[in-house]
């Protein structure tokens, strides 16, 4: 039987369930109670009741909790891992990088969250306000809502969740209807732990995301750009900031007297881990002409080698989510109808389960599909360009703008290329690096995007500021600028005005 799309539905209203489904041959999980839209309001009412409670115990406290759930996480990982490689038909590496980031980020933030939430001064600078104390204090939101997508379904939600657990918030989180397993595990945990209950899950799909949206204070979202739209209108009808991590279509740009070898086991890697579905994941390839046809032969002899598979000998899985089958097959075959070449794999395989053949296309050029549109699978299209200025000009012909990497002679030109990429990060001469080190912020320009994860403004923005002013000095009954305002007082404050504003004599009124 050739792989196909067509599944029963996953979300069974009448039953008011969700029917979780192995990707690798198509067999039942478990089935999971699918939330109402109205259960959404009972667990935000719950939440909120919480969380006060969490922000008064103060952030070192927080740690504490946090750092028994890093614990519960790194005896669990065999367990999170292989729920997470079953329900999403994946290799057991990727989970792995969501169960080991997840751990970073608790240690990451437990360093830099005492420091970035501390109430700190600010310091005028105009004389104007020289006896005024300011004091900026952070105040979390108090209900955050996490949507998260399929592909890395526990960092994408948990990992979200962290950095507003650290800030104080409590959180609700959303896993894709299509991989919730491994994210209901990670609830277990943090109940194990008996941590205060402000962290919650809401089960479903659009309905449950919507009434989630329509819940929360402030709503982190990571998914398609199509879903991102539908978020952004639907928070604001109640002004809701939200922050989106969206689609991407990353080009990686091989330039002659680039190392070779570490560019095509680069461009492998980056474009068929996680079976291709990566946000940051190499969608387009540029090469410049004069090392072209050895960077292609090194490439397509590596992906050949590619084993298919669920098992630890395995480098790449099925597809996660069944519909995205036809999305890269309909990419594929638009490429091939313009003039593609096909040098490996480019079809679907046959068998139970979503498997999409790993391939190679060369010949393509910006008129097709695939080098336009997210795909989010298995394919690599090789594009042949004059040189480096080709290069960043199709680097750049595209609507999003996650990532980029670039392999160049020498750091200077790479460096020179990436200050020209219009992308929130670039890795030179490798793959993923922003994202792995949870330090840096990752974020998108373009339709990628709005806000980042990660990093100091991963926490902050899940807090709001407050800013107290007092006074240094002993005030009087009114100060200079207040009613009632008299040609007297108000040649005292134009004059004191000019004097700081002005320059030379001018400051005494010459
Ligand atoms: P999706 O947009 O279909 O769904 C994402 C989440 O939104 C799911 O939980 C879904 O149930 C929920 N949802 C769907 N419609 C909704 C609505 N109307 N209101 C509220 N919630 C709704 O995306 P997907 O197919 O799950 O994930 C793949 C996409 O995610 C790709 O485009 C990929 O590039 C993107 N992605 C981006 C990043 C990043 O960091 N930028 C990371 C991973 C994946």
């Amino acid at each position: 039987m050739t792989a196909t799309s067509e599944q029963p539905p996953r979300l069974d209203d009448t039953a008011g369930l969700i029917h979780v489904r192995r990707p690798s041959d198509g067999t039942h999980i478990a089935d999971l109670l699918l939330h109402r839209p109205a259960d959404i309001a009972e667990t935000a009412i719950r939440l909120r009741a919480a969380q006060p409670e969490w922000e008064r115990i103060g952030v070192e406290s927080r740690i504490e909790w946090l750092q028994s759930y890093r614990q519960w996480i790194v005896d669990n990982t065999d367990r999170l891992i292989e729920i997470g490689a079953d329900e999403g038909g994946r290799v057991r590496n990727e989970p792995m990088l969501e169960t080991t980031l997840l751990v970073e980020l608790i240690d990451y933030y437990s360093r830099a969250a005492p420091k970035l939430l501390r109430t700190r001064r600010i310091r005028p600078g105009s004389p104007l306000v020289l006896g005024k104390k300011l004091m900026l204090h952070r105040h979390p939101y108090q209900l955050v809502g996490v949507i998260g997508a399929w592909n890395f379904p526990m960092l994408l939600t948990i990992g979200d969740a962290l950095p507003a657990l650290f800030a104080g918030a409590a959180v609700m989180v959303k896993p894709s209807e299509v991989t919730p397993l491994a994210v209901r595990e990670l609830l277990r945990g943090w109940e194990d732990i008996c941590a205060p209950p402000v962290l919650e899950a809401a089960y479903g799909g659009a309905a449950v995301g919507g009434a989630v949206v329509d819940e929360a204070d402030f709503v982190q979202f990571t998914g398609s750009v199509a879903t991102g739209k539908r978020i952004l209108e639907r928070a604001a009808a109640t002004i809701t900031p939200v922050s989106l991590e969206l689609g991407g279509k990353d080009p990686c740009l091989v330039l002659a007297g680039a190392n070779l070898e570490r560019a095509a086991n680069c461009a492998v890697y980056g474009g068929f881990s996680n079976n291709g579905q990566v946000c940051m994941g190499f969608e387009r390839v540029y090469v410049e002409d004069s090392v072209y046809d050895r960077f292609v032969d090194l490439v397509v002899s590596r992906v050949r080698a590619l084993r298919c598979g669920i098992g630890d000998d395995s480098d790449v899985g099925a597809l996660t989510f069944a519909p995205q089958l036809d999305i890269v097959d309909a990419q594929v075959r638009d490429a091939v109808a313009r003039g593609a070449r096909v040098l490996t794999g480019g079809h679907r395989v046959e068998g139970e389960g979503t498997w999409y053949a790993p391939t190679v296309l060369t010949d393509v050029d910006h008129s097709m599909a695939i080098m336009r549109e997210e795909t989010f699978g298995p394919v690599l299209p090789i594009m042949r360009v004059t040189g480096q200025e080709e290069a960043i000009r199709l680097a750049n012909d595209t609507e999003f703008g996650l990532s980029a990497t670039v392999f160049a002679e020498d750091k200077h030109q790479a460096e020179q290329i990436a200050a020209r990429l219009e992308v929130g990060a670039v890795n030179i001469g490798d793959f993923l690096i922003n994202m792995t080190c949870v330090d840096a912020p990752q974020g998108g320009w373009k339709r990628s995007g709005l806000g980042s994860r990660g990093g100091e403004y991963g926490l902050l923005k899940y807090t709001r500021t407050k800013v107290v002013a007092n006074s240094r000095i002993p005030t009087g009954d009114r100060e200079i600028n207040w009613f009632p305002y008299t040609p007297a007082r108000r040649r005292a404050f134009r004059g004191a005005v000019r004097l700081i504003h002005g320059r030379g004599l001018g400051r005494f009124g010459f």
